[in-house]
């Protein structure tokens, strides 16, 4: 299932090298088990972290082997994961209404 293609990913605009196939297309570690509606907040993101994106994608050239191709990805995929969690709230979390919402700083006694 996993095998380096060399071509970049199939998320639109990403820079990182496919690695993953799925469903006939070809995406990065970062993207591959994200929901597709973060695949553009990842992708902006990948494109803020280009020092490092550059790095995995010379490791993954150079064919390095996997223990450092995870390593260098591993660290991609912690910073981008974030953006996918987002979109895993649960729909039905009450929210405090504001009465009884109160910020710590304005709990202070003075
Ligand atoms: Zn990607």
């Amino acid at each position: 299932m996993s095998a380096a293609t060399g071509e970049l990913c199939a998320a639109f605009g990403c820079p990182m090298i496919a690695a993953i196939g799925v469903a006939g297309h070809w995406y990065c570690a970062c993207h591959w088990r994200e929901p597709v509606a973060s695949f553009d907040a990842i992708t902006a993101e990948l494109h803020r972290q280009h020092a490092l994106v550059d790095a995995a994608n010379g490791i993954r050239r150079s064919r390095a082997g996997y223990v450092a191709i995870r390593d260098a990805e591993n660290v991609l995929i912690e910073i981008t994961h974030a953006l996918g969690q987002q979109y895993s709230l649960r729909p039905d979390i009450e929210v405090a209404d504001d009465a009884d919402h109160a910020c710590p700083e304005h709990e202070v006694e003075l």
